[in-house]
Parts: structure tokens; C-alpha cells; sequence
């Protein structure tokens, strides 16, 4: 999962950006990952990990991660080109969903860009050029389109919808905002917008407000927007965030717990971002090694083989599945499979959450 970070200047995202790259993942686990001064690797925290090392003895513990890109210098004017403009824009297109950091604190020592803090208008300002970009896109696709349509009647669904987005951005809002049947989220797809990506508003807020857990009116006014759009929002005080990423993992919880906090705010955007695009993680396990990977929701066993090796995907001949809690509680798979908890599943078997596999492959 790669997830783009933006936000003006000013607002943490630096920070937390920080806090991201200080909590670091092992970059050993995951070679595939991007080596990039602009790229974060954090581990996604998976508790049945733990267990199931237990159970196997297992040498290594390699939980799944997830990428974060430091989209920095985004201002007014950006779709137009200035500061680094189309670069940034560029970088957003290559990400799967947008973190907006939006400054929901008070601090004279910390200048804002438009003279005094305020939540709404940050997130329209980014917004828009956004929307601007996307306007251009559409533009042109409507343009082809309607050229083709003369002789190629089936584009008629393709402008009508074009037409319909162009209307919405036109209005300052985002793709986001439209209601799409499922037909009609495919071909959004395809014209890979950037008001479309799924999007998590991150309200950072003060040391003090977090910790209080009281919502501020900066907070409020982020989630009535973000229920415009159907976006998450997530809390999080960046400072804390940076604190904690240097701490052990004991330490931490012992951190946490001092500042009544049950999970760090860099967690909580990770399960939003799990939530927000429908990912879900398997398991597999062995003495060697015990780890998680991420795939969709409602994939399929060779598809998740996939994920491991495209050579397990190819040669696919079945999942030999058990649900993490029957393995937990019988002990081991040898007795989950006398009991017979463990099931020999096909190609068309839909993985589930949590399941642990051993995938059987013509090599
Ligand atoms: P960026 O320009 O968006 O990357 O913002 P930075 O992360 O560089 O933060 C700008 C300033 O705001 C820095 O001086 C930070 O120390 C400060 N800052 C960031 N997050 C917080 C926060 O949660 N509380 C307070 N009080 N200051 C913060």
C-alpha cells in the first residue's frame, strides 16, 4: 500500500513524516520497497504474529508494510505550475490514497501560510488544485471522446460520465463526491484522477488536545467535510507521533499508557488506510519465518499465492487454510488437521482475514 502525504506548509507533515520514517520497518524484509529519501516504510502492527511465532518457533517475524511519500511543496497555484507544481501533482498520481495533513493547532511560534489556522480552507486551497488538474484531464479525454462518439456509438456512457465529473470539479468539488454506480468506478478508474483517490484527512492537533481527547472546533470542522466525501479522519498530534517513533516497543506502550492513549496515532492511520481501501492481510507460517501480507478484500487463493511469488499464482493447485483462532486454539496444525479445521481449498476459494496457508504449487 503506498500512501501519499500532502498538506501546506506548515501544517506537521514533516513531522510526521519523521515519525514515520524513525518508526521504520527492517528495510532488509522488504526489498521491493522503494529506496528514497522521500519514501517510509512502517510495518504494519498485526498481533497474531506474535502467536503464531510462538506456536512455530519461528526465527523471523515479518509483518507487512506499508509506504509513505513525503509529497512535500504543495501551494496555491501548484496545477498551474508553480513551485514544483506538476511534479508534485505527478507523485500523487502514483500514489493509491492521499493523507492530508491539515493543521488543527494553535501555535503564534508556527506561522501559517494564509496568516491565521484554519482547517476548511487549507483542504479547499489543496483541494482545488486537485480538481484543477483533474479538470485538465477531463477536458481532454472529453474532447477524444466526443470526436469518437460520431462513429463509435458505444463512447456515449463514457461522455455522459465525463460530462457528469467535469460539472462536479467545475463546481469545486471533488470526484469523490459523486455517487457511481459500479460500472461507472471502473472507468473513473481508468482516468486516474486525483480527486478521486481515496483520501484520509490527518488532524493534527496539539500535545495538549490529544492527550485531553477533547475535539476541537478545527477537529469538527474537518469531519463535517470529510463526511462530504466519505473520507477518514484521524487525530493525531505529529510531536507525540515523532516522540514515540524513537521509542522501544515496551517503552512505547509504557508511553502511551502514561498519556492514557491506547494506540499510537501513526497505527490509527494505518487501520484507516486498511479500512479506506479495502485491504485485508493472510498469514503465513513456518519455523523459518511467521508473516502477514496485504491483499484486497474478496481476492481470490491464487491471486493471494500471487502476492507471494507470481510462480505460486501460476502453478496454483490449492490453499491448505485454517482460520488463525482453530489454529490458536487447537495448538498446532497437525492437530487442526485431525480435528479437521483445516481445509483444502481451490482456485475460486475468497481468502478471509486472518487466514493462515500453506499454498500446494506445480513448480
Ligand atoms: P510541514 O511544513 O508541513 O512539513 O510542517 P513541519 O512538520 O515542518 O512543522 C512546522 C512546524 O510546526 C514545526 O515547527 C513543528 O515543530 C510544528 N509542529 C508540527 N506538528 C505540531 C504539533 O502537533 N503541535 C505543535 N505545537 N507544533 C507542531
Amino acid at each position: 500500500m503506498k500512501l501519499g502525504i500532502v498538506g501546506l506548509p506548515n501544517v506537521g507533515k514533516s513531522t510526521l513524516f519523521n515519525a514515520v520514517t524513525k518508526a521504520g520497518a527492517e528495510s532488509a524484509n522488504y526489498p521491493f520497497c522503494t529506496i528514497d529519501p522521500n519514501v517510509g516504510v512502517v510495518s504494519v502492527p498485526d498481533e497474531r504474529l506474535d502467536v503464531l511465532r510462538e506456536i512455530y518457533d519461528s526465527k523471523k517475524l515479518v509483518p507487512t508494510a506499508i509506504e509513505f511519500y513525503d509529497i512535500a511543496g504543495l501551494v496555491k497555484g501548484a496545477s498551474k505550475g508553480e513551485g514544483l507544481g506538476n511534479k508534485f501533482l505527478s507523485h500523487i498520481r502514483e500514489v493509491e490514497a492521499i493523507v492530508h495533513v491539515v493543521r488543527c493547532f494553535e501555535d503564534p511560534n508556527v506561522v501559517h501560510v494564509d496568516g491565521s489556522v484554519g482547517p476548511l480552507r487549507d483542504i479547499e486551497t489543496i483541494n482545488l488544485e486537485l480538481i484543477f488538474s483533474d479538470i485538465e484531464i477531463i477536458d481532454r479525454r472529453l474532447m477524444k471522446a466526443k470526436k469518437l462518439l460520431k462513429s463509435d456509438k458505444s463512447l456515449k456512457a463514457e461522455v455522459e460520465l465525463l460530462e457528469r465529473i467535469k460539472e462536479v470539479l467545475e463546481n469545486g468539488q471533488s470526484a469523490r463526491v459523486l455517487d457511481l454506480t459500479d460500472d461507472e468506478k471502473e472507468m473513473v478508474k481508468g482516468f486516474n484522477l486525483l480527486s478521486y483517490k481515496p483520501i484520509i484527512y490527518v488532524s493534527n492537533v496539539s500535545e495538549d488536545d490529544l492527550i485531553s481527547g477533547e475535539e476541537n472546533d478545527m477537529v469538527k470542522e474537518v469531519k463535517e467535510h470529510a463526511k462530504t466525501e466519505d473520507a477518514e479522519v484521524v487525530i493525531v498530534c505529529a510531536k507525540i507521533e515523532e516522540e514515540i517513533s524513537q521509542l522501544e516497543d515496551d517503552e512505547k506502550a509504557e508511553f502511551l499508557e502514561e498519556l492514557g492513549l491506547s494506540e499510537s496515532g501513526l497505527d490509527r492511520l494505518i487501520q484507516a488506510g486498511y479500512r479506506l481501501l479495502g485491504l485485508m492481510s493472510f498469514l503465513t507460517a513456518g519455523p523459518q519465518e511467521v508473516r502477514a501480507w496485504t491483499i484486497k478484500i474478496g481476492t481470490k487463493a491464487p491471486q493471494a499465492a500471487g502476492k507471494i511469488h507470481t510462480d505460486m499464482e501460476r502453478g496454483f493447485i490449492r490453499a491448505e487454510t485454517i482460520a488463525f483462532n482453530d489454529l490458536v486454539e487447537t495448538g498446532s496444525m497437525a492437530a487442526a488437521k485431525e480435528k479437521g479445521l483445516v481445509r483444502l481449498e481451490g482456485k475460486d476459494y475468497v481468502v478471509k482475514d486472518g487466514d493462515v496457508i500453506i499454498f500446494r504449487f506445480n513448480v
